[in-house]
């Protein structure tokens, strides 16, 4: 950093940047302290920009997309927060649809739907963006990323070039990717489609959102399932037979509609969460044997 210009200054030279910026507005959960940077680029040539410029200044980066995997601590993060939701678009390519990282799944689903192209629907009502579903290789209703993906355009933070990953190289498995290996930022994705009827994929999305509205607490602040599918049963489904339902720790409450999620039922911190996650493994390990696995992260 120059010696007269602030590291806040360098960043919205970029784009727009905030200091002491409160996330919870931008999370799903509506848990967060504030950010010590938070930036919002609108390109990938600004996201790049602000990735260098932190790595120059010894900053760390973390890029978040919906923040709706996240559990975001209440006291706050460190370094620079960049969130890509206002860096989205959609085209036609060969057939197949790119999106940049920041684009909606509901957006990527709508343009789909529009152009009379199936196999996007199944990631119709999750709330998250390109870049955290390809990282998370979010899946619903038997479907998932990997089912789709032909490639991601990436940053390399470490060697600071770009390069196109294939879909193998993403290493795609169950809410896992080579992203948590490697120093890589998704761009862009590329996703293969098929032609179909533009009725049904309309039918399609409209069934599952209703799907999701009867069996999810929609109206409260959560970040999904907590817990990852264990390799017998289901999360959910032990949790609500060790009779959690309704557990409430602080704000922060096991749903009583779905037993897998935890909600946000008033004024919960991020430490409210993270006991009440400690409590539930603890009661369905003593009860049934099973170690659940947390599939939210929680960035502090
Ligand atoms: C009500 C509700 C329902 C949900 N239902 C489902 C479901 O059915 N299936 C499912 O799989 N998930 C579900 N989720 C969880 C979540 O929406 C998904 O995991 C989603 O893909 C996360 O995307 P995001 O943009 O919000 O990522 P974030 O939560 O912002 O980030 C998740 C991870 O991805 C990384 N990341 C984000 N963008 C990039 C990028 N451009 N490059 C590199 N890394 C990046 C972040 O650093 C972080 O490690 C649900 C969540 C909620 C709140």
């Amino acid at each position: 950093m120059s010696e007269n210009i602030t590291l806040k200054e360098e960043f919205n030279n970029i784009c727009e940047c905030f200091e002491n910026y409160p996330l919870a507005k931008h999370s799903t959960f509506k848990i967060g302290g504030p950010a010590e940077y938070c930036a919002f680029p609108k390109t990938v040539g600004e996201l790049c920009a602000l990735l260098t410029i932190a790595k120059m200044n010894g900053v760390r980066a973390r890029v978040f997309g919906g923040a709706s995997n996240l559990l975001l601590s209440s006291q706050g993060v460190a370094g620079l927060v960049i969130l890509t939701t206002k860096m989205k678009g959609i085209s036609l390519e060969n057939g197949c649809v790119r999106a940049l990282a920041g684009t909606r799944l509901s957006e990527l689903c709508n343009f789909a739907a529009r152009e009379s192209l199936c196999g996007a629907e199944f990631l119709f009502g999750i709330p998250g963006t390109v870049g955290g579903a390809v990282y998370m290789n979010a899946g619903a209703h038997g479907g998932e990323v990997s089912h789709i993906l032909v490639e991601s355009i990436c940053y390399d933070t470490e060697k600071d070039e770009i390069l196109t990953l294939t879909a193998e190289e993403h290493e795609l498995a169950y809410r896992q990717s080579v992203f948590s290996k490697r120093p890589l930022i998704v761009l862009s994705s590329l996703f293969k489609l098929c032609k179909g009827e533009h009725a049904e994929i309309e039918a399609k999305m409209k069934a599952l959102t209703e799907k999701r509205r009867q069996s999810q607490p929609l109206d409260m602040p959560s970040a999904g399932s907590v817990f990852k599918r264990p390799s017998a049963g289901f999360a959910g489904k032990y949790i609500e037979d060790a009779g959690l339902k309704g557990l409430r720790i602080g704000g922060a409450e096991v749903s009583r509609k779905h037993a897998g999620f935890i909600v946000n039922a008033g004024g919960a911190t991020s430490q409210d969460v993270l006991e009440l996650i400690e409590k539930t493994k603890e009661e369905v390990f003593r009860l049934f044997g099973v170690m659940l696995e947390t599939e939210i992260m929680y960035i502090e």
